[in-house]
C-alpha cells in the first residue's frame, strides 16, 4: 500500500413541527407520481464530498483507501493548493494488497502511524472506503476501533464509504457525518435547556449569516453539524430538535433520532422563500412567532427579492431539465419555479426522501414530472424530446448536450457554490442565468 498524499491540499420517525405553509400544501394538495428508475447511472460516487469537507472540519483528516482512480478523483476535483498542509490523501492499495498477498491492515496501520506522527495537528482522521477496499472486503470500520484506540485521546479515527458501488455524490457527506453521530458529545439529561443543531455542512460565510439570524430571532443555543472543529462539535441529546440545511441527509437524521433528537420538518433554506419557512420552523419549535422571523429578516428579504428581480426577466418563461445528481434538485427546482417562473419540464434526483422532502413537494408546481434513480438512456431521450432551455447535469453529460445544441449547468457547481440563505439566493438564479445569456450571445452571433 503506498500514499498518494494529497499534493493538493488542502424516516423521520418522529417530527416536532410542520411548518403552517407546508402543512396548507400538503393537505391540499397530492403529492407528484414519481417515475422511478433503475440503469445506467452518471454520477460522481461518494468521495467528491470530500473536496468541500476537508474544507469544513479544519483539523481533521480524510485518508482514502482506494485505487489510483480514486486519487485522481479527488485530486482533479478538488485542485491544488500549494502553501497549505494536505488533509487528504489516498492510501492506494496495489496489486499486492488486491491479490491478498500483503496485510491490508498491518499496511493500513503503518500509513496511519506514518500520517499522525507527522501530522499532530489532524484531531480526526476518517478512513474513507472505497470501491477496491469494499471488493476486497478490508473491514474499515474494525480498522478505526483499532486505530482509535491506539490513538485516543489525541485523535479520532472514524470510518465511512465513498465507495461508487453505496454511495453517490453527496451521500458521501450524509455517511460521514452519520459517522460523527455516535461520538457527538452527550446533552446533559438534566439540561433544561432546548438547543437548536443545523445539519449539513455549509460554506462559512452562510454558516455565519444563518446563525447570526437564528440568534437574533431569538434561539439561543445553535450548534451547527459538522462544527469547523472536531472539539467543537454539537452536544446531542433528547433536548436536541435539529434542522436540516441540506436534502441528502436521510442517514445522518436516523442516527440523531437514535440519539433522541427531534426533526424540525420544514423546506431547505434555498431562495427567500426556503430560507423565509425554514426560519419560521425553527423559531415555531422554539415557541417564537412568525411575526419576529419577519421583523428580523425584512432587509435581507428585501435586499435578495430586489437582486432575484434583475434576473426574472432572463429566466421567467425558460425551461429547465433535471438530471440525478446532487438529491438539491427539488428544492432548486421549487426555487427557479416559483421565485424565478421557470418552467420545470423533468426533476430527477437519486433518491427522493418523501418525508425529508415533504414540504418542497407540496411546494411544486402541480403536474411536475419526478425521476427517482436514473436510467441515463431513457432520460437522454427524454430531455431530447423536450429541447429544454436549460438542462442540468453531470460533467460527463454536458458535453456531449451541449454538441447537440442544449444549453447545460453542471451540478456539481451548485454543490460547490454558496447558495443557501438570502444573501447567495441571487447567486444561485444566476447560475442559471449566465449560460441562458451566454447561449442567446452564441445564437446571436451565428445569426449574424
Ligand atoms: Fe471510482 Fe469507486 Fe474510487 Fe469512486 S470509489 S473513484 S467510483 S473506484
Amino acid at each position: 500500500m503506498s500514499v498518494r498524499a494529497a499534493p493538493v491540499a488542502s424516516a423521520a420517525a418522529r417530527v416536532v413541527h410542520l411548518h403552517p405553509v407546508a402543512q396548507a400544501c400538503s393537505s391540499a394538495q397530492a403529492l407528484p407520481a414519481v417515475l422511478k428508475e433503475r440503469g445506467q447511472r452518471e454520477v460522481f460516487c461518494g468521495l467528491t464530498g470530500i473536496v468541500w469537507l476537508h474544507r469544513k472540519i479544519q483539523d481533521a483528516f480524510f485518508l482514502v483507501v482506494g485505487s489510483r482512480t480514486c486519487a485522481h478523483l479527488i485530486q482533479s476535483a478538488a485542485g491544488v493548493m500549494i502553501f497549505a498542509e494536505p488533509r487528504f490523501a489516498t492510501a492506494i492499495l496495489d496489486e499486492r494488497d488486491l491479490a491478498g498477498l500483503a496485510d491490508a491492515n498491518e499496511e493500513l496501520d503503518k500509513v496511519v502511524q506514518r500520517l499522525l506522527a507527522r501530522r499532530p495537528d489532524i484531531k480526526t482522521l476518517f478512513l474513507v472506503g472505497s470501491c477496491p477496499s469494499e471488493v476486497i472486503k478490508l473491514d474499515l470500520s474494525r480498522a478505526a476501533q483499532r486505530l482509535s484506540a491506539q490513538f485516543m485521546p489525541q485523535v479520532r479515527v472514524l470510518n465511512y464509504s465513498g465507495s461508487g458501488i453505496e454511495t453517490t455524490f453527496t451521500q458521501g457527506e450524509d455517511a460521514c457525518l452519520a459517522a460523527l453521530v455516535p461520538v457527538l458529545p452527550e446533552l446533559p439529561a438534566n439540561s433544561n435547556a432546548t438547543h437548536l443543531m443545523v445539519v449539513g455542512a455549509l460554506p462559512d460565510v452562510v454558516e455565519d449569516q444563518l446563525g447570526r439570524l437564528l440568534q437574533q430571532i431569538g434561539i439561543p443555543q445553535v450548534g451547527f453539524l459538522p462544527a469547523r472543529h472536531s472539539q467543537q462539535m454539537p452536544q446531542v441529546g433528547p433536548g436536541t430538535r435539529y434542522l436540516l440545511a441540506q436534502p441528502f441527509l436521510g442517514e445522518t437524521a436516523r442516527m440523531l433520532e437514535t440519539r433522541g433528537a427531534l426533526r424540525i420538518a420544514a423546506p431547505f433554506p434555498i431562495g427567500v422563500e426556503g430560507t423565509t419557512a425554514w426560519l419560521e420552523a425553527a423559531a415555531a419549535a422554539f415557541g417564537i412567532p412568525a411575526s419576529r422571523v419577519a421583523e428580523v429578516t425584512a432587509s435581507a428579504r428585501t435586499r435578495a427579492t430586489a437582486a432575484l428581480a434583475r434576473l426574472r426577466d432572463t429566466l421567467a418563461g425558460r425551461s429547465v431539465f433535471f438530471f440525478p445528481d446532487s438529491q438539491l434538485e427539488v428544492p432548486i427546482a421549487r426555487f427557479l419555479a416559483r421565485e424565478l417562473g421557470m418552467q420545470l419540464t423533468e426533476v430527477g434526483t437519486p433518491y427522493l426522501h418523501r418525508e425529508h422532502m415533504a414540504q418542497e413537494l407540496a411546494w411544486l408546481p402541480s403536474g411536475v414530472q419526478l425521476s427517482e434513480g436514473q436510467h441515463v438512456e431513457n432520460q437522454l431521450d427524454r430531455c431530447r424530446a423536450m429541447q429544454p432551455d436549460i438542462t442540468v447535469c453531470g460533467l460527463g453529460l454536458a458535453n456531449p448536450l451541449e454538441a447537440e445544441g442544449l444549453t447545460t449547468k453542471w451540478a456539481i457547481e451548485l454543490v460547490f457554490t454558496p447558495i443557501h440563505g438570502y444573501e447567495q439566493a441571487a447567486d444561485l438564479a444566476e447560475l442559471f442565468a449566465r449560460p441562458l445569456r451566454r447561449a442567446a450571445l452564441l445564437r446571436a452571433g451565428l445569426a449574424a
